[in-house]
């Protein structure tokens, strides 16, 4: 064994301990009292789970809270506000940024993430070559992939398609849309579609964002997605239009979304800070976030992710994946067990499942990408906010940290 993790509470079996052996990058053996050679961590009964998975962040545009106002704080500000510092974006600038918060995620215990990347004739392909390089520069960490998407409109913005090719010639292994900033919505829907299909990669759009339940296009991707057989290759992002559904409006639209197979995203932080603007000046401000628990009741599969960090969008961020699933559970007023752990499971296991992530799990034979937490079970490390103290990726330690430690007077 390359490395041996000592008394571990595996996830999913956390009543007993166990140990957990490493060879050549992948999980070798689950079983107590492992005797082999190799380096032995004993983790005293902390959890240890697959690493933490983000299907929805924005690399190029984080960090740039120094170069943006935020007065307003709604999304049209946001929008506005970021397009005028993309136009300066040079690929040197955007490495820099996306380093910085790639970084903080690995140290995050994110061992896999998707990241939305724009281009547009503003910023061309700017934030792509500086993207880029990171997948091979720290593959040793975390597995990145690109998803290329048209934040200024595509049927709108003439060049823009001509971009998304190249983008998708160079590497982009997926791709989203923002069909609200376009002059036909449908129009850019239906184009995402047929161009994932020419190069078979899933989708990944920004739907449905708004203060009422007017004009959603929820039903529209549902029908494409049964049209082009592309279930359980769409997600979609955001939609805080549900919120404002009466419950069984709601309930519908779960069936729709599982019958569809279409996934769905919640982005607690950016929604909970760019909705609910139209009561700036009033009490009793509604929030945007839409309880995606209730939804995994219906069979949708459902994710949590961070989504921006540190711009007009959001202007906080740590990339803790396990703070997304706290945050959430607070919003959504979580408090029975079982759907503290389902919060657990939408920053592992649903969204892998959502990427279509094959060697991700505990089970031998699976890519050792693991995390360790401070913590016995997904529930208490959701309610806690426990620390990651380790991270593994393929095998290999990439993150350590020690416990806090209270120094008592003698
Ligand atoms: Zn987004």
């Amino acid at each position: 064994m390359d490395v041996i993790l000592k008394n571990a509470r595996r996830l999913g079996a956390e009543h007993e301990l166990t140990d957990i052996g490493i060879a050549g990058g992948r999980i070798a053996a689950v079983a107590p009292g492992l005797a082999a050679d190799g380096e032995i961590i004993d983790l005293g009964g902390r959890l240890v789970s697959p690493g933490f998975v983000e299907t929805h962040i924005h690399l190029d545009k984080s960090c740039i809270l120094d170069r943006v106002k935020s007065e307003k704080g709604d999304i049209e500000e946001a929008i506005a506000e970021s397009a005028r510092a993309k136009a300066a974006f040079t690929p040197e600038d955007v490495h820099f940024r996306a380093v910085r918060t790639l970084e903080k995620a690995i140290l995050q215990g994110t061992t896999h993430m998707r990241t939305h990347l724009e281009v547009d004739p503003g910023v061309g392909l700017r934030g792509l070559e500086g993207v880029l390089p990171l997948l091979k520069q720290y593959d040793w960490a975390i597995d990145l992939q690109i998803c290329v998407f048209p934040q200024e409109g595509l049927l709108n913005n003439p060049g823009t398609d001509e971009l998304m090719v190249e983008a998708l010639e160079r590497g982009c292994r997926a791709i989203g849309g923002v069909p609200y900033t376009d002059s036909n919505p449908h129009g850019q829907i239906d184009r995402i579609f047929e161009l994932a299909r020419d190069y078979d990669i899933d989708i990944d759009l920004h739907l449905d964002f708004g203060a009422t339940a007017e004009g959603m296009d929820l039903e529209h991707v549902c029908k494409r997605t049964e049209e082009f057989q592309y279930g359980g290759r769409v997600a979609i992002g955001h939609v805080t239009k549900a919120v404002s559904l009466s419950m069984p409006a709601f309930d519908a639209m779960a069936k729709r979304l599982a019958d569809a197979g279409v996934a769905l995203t919640v982005l607690p932080s950016t929604d909970l800070y760019l909705m609910g603007r139209q009561h700036r000046d009033d009490h009793n401000v509604t929030r945007g976030v839409v309880p995606a628990h209730k939804l995994l009741r219906h069979g949708v599969n459902c994710s949590l992710s961070s989504n921006n960090i540190l711009n007009p969008f959001t202007p906080f961020g740590d990339c803790s994946q396990i703070r997304m699933a706290n945050l959430y559970a607070n919003i959504c007023q979580v408090g029975k067990q079982a759907d503290m752990r389902e919060c657990f499971n939408m920053v592992t296991r649903r969204p892998a499942e959502m990427m279509r992530l094959k060697e991700y799990g505990l089970a031998v034979g699976k890519s050792a990408d693991l995390v360790v937490l401070d913590s016995e079970g997904p529930e208490t490390a959701v309610a806690e906010l426990t620390p990651v103290l380790y991270a593994f990726k393929r095998g290999r330690k990439t993150v350590s940290r020690q416990p806090a430690m209270l120094h008592r007077p003698r």
